[in-house]
C-alpha cells in the first residue's frame, strides 16, 4: 500500500482525504474529505484503548475546525461521535448531519462520556492534591455544556434524501445496518464520487436489515474490522446461546451476560424473548440491570423504521420484541444488590468487557458458583477483566477481593454487529471503485482486505494521520 498512490497514478475523483483517526486502528474515526470548494468531515470519534488515548483525544486536529463546511455522522458509537463536542469547542460552527436515530443515540453516548470524563478528572485531581501538586491543570476533554452546543448544530436527515452542500457538492445517506440509525455516506463533487462506509452491519444481523449496497463510486473508504474473518451464521449462534442458557437454568444456576448498552443488549434481549416465547428456553426471570442499556432499548422501540421488518411489525402491533416474558428492568443500585442471593435468573448488565458497571457486583457474587454461567457475547480487549476470564483465569480480583472462577465460561461469537470479510467484499464490489482506502481495522485485517482489493485490480491507498491523500 502506498500513501496517495504512485506519482502519475490518476486521482480522478477530485476529492482529497485527510484522516484524523481510525487510519491505523479501530477507534477515533474522523475523515476530512475536501473537493474544490467544500470540506466535509465524516465522523468525529473518540480514541479508545491504545497507549495514551487521553493524549490522542486532546491533541490538536490536523486541520482548522473553522474551515469545515459540514460534519456527517455515520452512527452514534463513541468512537465515531466522541470528539464532536471538542470539534465545536475548537471552533466548528457548521451543520452536523445524521439520521434522527443517530442523534438520539449520540445524545445518550455523549452525555455519558462527559459524565465519565468529569469523574475521571475529579479522581485524578484528588490524587494530585494528596501528593501536594496543583490539580487545576487537569481538565476534562469537554463538559455537558459542550455536548449541548454540539447537539444544537444537529440536522436530522432521512436515509436516501440528498442534501446540497454547495453548487456541485451534495451527500446522501444509505442504510448501514450496523447499529440503530447507522448509515454510510455518498459524497458527490464536481469531478467524482466518494463513499465512506462508516461501520457496516452483518448480512444476517439480529436487529437490522443487511446494509444497502452503495452506488458505483470512484473511491471508497471502507471499514475493515473483520477484513480477515468470517462469522458463524445466526441460526447456529442462537442455538448455542439457547443450549447454554437452558442447561444453566436447569441446574439452578444464574446466567450472567455482560453487554454493551447499544445493540448487543437489544440483540440479547430479542434472542431471549424469541427463545422464551417459543419455549426453547425455560420461562426464567430476565433482569436488565443496565440503566444506559435500558435507555438505549427505549430508543430501539422509538425508531422502528431502522429495524428488521418483522421486529418493526411486532412493535406496530403493540408487542415488544425486546421484552422476554419475565423481563424486569433494574435501575436503582439497591435493587441490583437484591440479586446477590438470586437463583435461576438471567442477568444482563454492563459493561461489555467487564471493565466496570453493574456486572462487576454480579460477578463478585456468582462467579464462584459452579452451577452458574458467564456468557460472553462481545469482543474482549486485551488487558480487560473479561479477556482474563475468557483466557481461563482461575481467580480474578474484583473490588479488591479474590474471586474464584467456578462458573462455566462460554464465549458465543456470532452476535457481531460488523460485516465479515465476505459481506465487506460484496459491498465493495457493488461500488466497484477504482480506489479503495481500508480504514477502521487492525493492521492484519486492513492488509487482508487490501490484498483482495489489489487482486481485483483496484488502487489501494493508506490514509496516514494528517496527510493529504488524493482519491
Ligand atoms: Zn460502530
Amino acid at each position: 500500500m502506498t500513501a496517495g498512490g504512485p506519482p502519475g497514478d490518476a486521482a480522478s475523483s477530485g476529492w482529497v482525504l485527510r484522516s484524523a483517526g481510525a487510519c491505523a486502528g479501530v477507534t477515533g474515526s474522523a475523515h476530512l474529505l475536501r473537493t474544490a470548494d467544500r470540506t466535509v468531515l465524516v465522523d468525529a470519534g473518540l480514541f479508545q484503548g491504545g497507549d495514551d488515548p487521553a493524549a490522542a483525544n486532546a491533541a490538536p486536529w490536523p486541520f482548522d475546525p473553522r474551515g469545515i463546511d459540514a460534519v456527517v455522522l455515520t452512527h452514534g458509537h463513541l468512537d465515531h461521535v466522541g470528539r464532536l463536542p471538542k470539534l465545536v469547542a475548537d471552533g466548528f460552527r457548521g451543520p452536523v448531519y445524521a439520521t434522527a436515530a443517530t442523534f438520539a443515540v449520540a445524545e445518550v453516548v455523549l452525555r455519558d462520556a462527559a459524565r465519565i470524563q468529569a469523574e475521571d478528572v475529579a479522581r485524578a485531581q484528588r490524587a494530585l492534591k494528596r501528593s501536594g501538586r496543583d490539580p487545576r491543570a487537569l481538565r476534562p476533554l469537554y463538559r455537558d455544556q459542550d455536548v449541548d452546543a454540539a447537539l444544537r448544530l444537529g440536522r436530522a436527515v432521512d436515509l436516501g434524501r440528498t442534501v446540497e452542500l454547495g453548487e456541485e457538492v451534495r451527500f446522501t445517506l444509505g442504510r448501514a445496518g450496523h447499529v440503530l440509525g447507522a448509515a454510510w455516506v455518498v459524497l458527490d463533487g464536481p469531478d467524482g464520487r466518494v463513499v465512506a462506509s462508516g461501520d457496516l452491519g452483518d448480512d444476517d444481523g439480529a436487529l437490522h436489515p443487511p446494509p444497502d449496497p452503495p452506488p458505483v463510486a470512484d473511491a471508497v473508504l471502507i471499514e475493515s474490522t473483520y477484513g480477515d474473518r468470517r462469522h458463524r451464521d445466526a441460526a447456529a449462534t442462537l442455538a448455542e446461546f439457547a443450549a447454554v442458557v437452558s442447561a444453566t437454568l436447569a441446574r439452578g444456576g444464574n446466567v450472567l451476560i455482560p453487554t454493551f448498552a447499544l445493540e448487543r443488549t437489544q440483540a440479547v434481549l430479542a434472542a431471549l424473548a424469541e427463545l422464551q416465547t417459543a419455549g426453547t428456553v425455560p420461562p426464567a426471570p430476565v433482569v436488565l440491570d443496565a440503566p444506559m442499556g435500558a435507555r438505549m432499548t427505549d430508543l430501539y422501540r422509538a425508531y422502528p423504521e431502522t429495524l428488521r421488518p418483522e421486529l418493526a411489525a411486532r412493535l406496530a402491533s403493540g408487542a415488544d420484541p425486546f421484552a422476554p416474558p419475565g423481563l424486569a428492568t433494574v435501575v436503582r443500585p439497591e435493587e441490583s444488590r437484591r440479586l446477590n442471593d438470586a437463583r435461576g435468573v438471567v442477568i444482563v448488565a454492563g459493561a461489555g468487557m467487564m471493565t466496570g458497571g453493574r456486572i462487576l457486583n454480579h460477578l463478585a457474587h456468582h462467579l464462584g458458583d459452579a452451577a452458574s454461567s458467564l456468557v460472553v457475547v462481545g469482543y474482549q480487549a486485551e488487558g480487560t477483566l473479561g479477556r482474563a476470564i475468557v483466557e481461563g483465569a482461575q481467580r480474578v480480583r474484583i473490588f479488591g477481593k479474590t474471586v474464584e472462577v467456578a462458573a462455566a465460561v462460554h464465549t458465543i461469537n456470532g452476535f457481531s454487529a460488523h460485516a465479515d470479510e465476505v459481506a465487506l467484499d460484496a459491498w465493495l464490489d457493488a461500488a466497484d471503485p477504482e480506489t479503495v482506502v481500508p480504514v477502521h481495522g487492525e493492521a492484519i485485517a486492513r492488509a487482508a482486505l487490501a490484498a483482495r482489493s489489489t487482486a481485483r485490480g483496484r488502487r489501494v491507498v493508506e490514509a496516514p494521520l494528517g496527510v493529504d491523500v488524493p482519491l
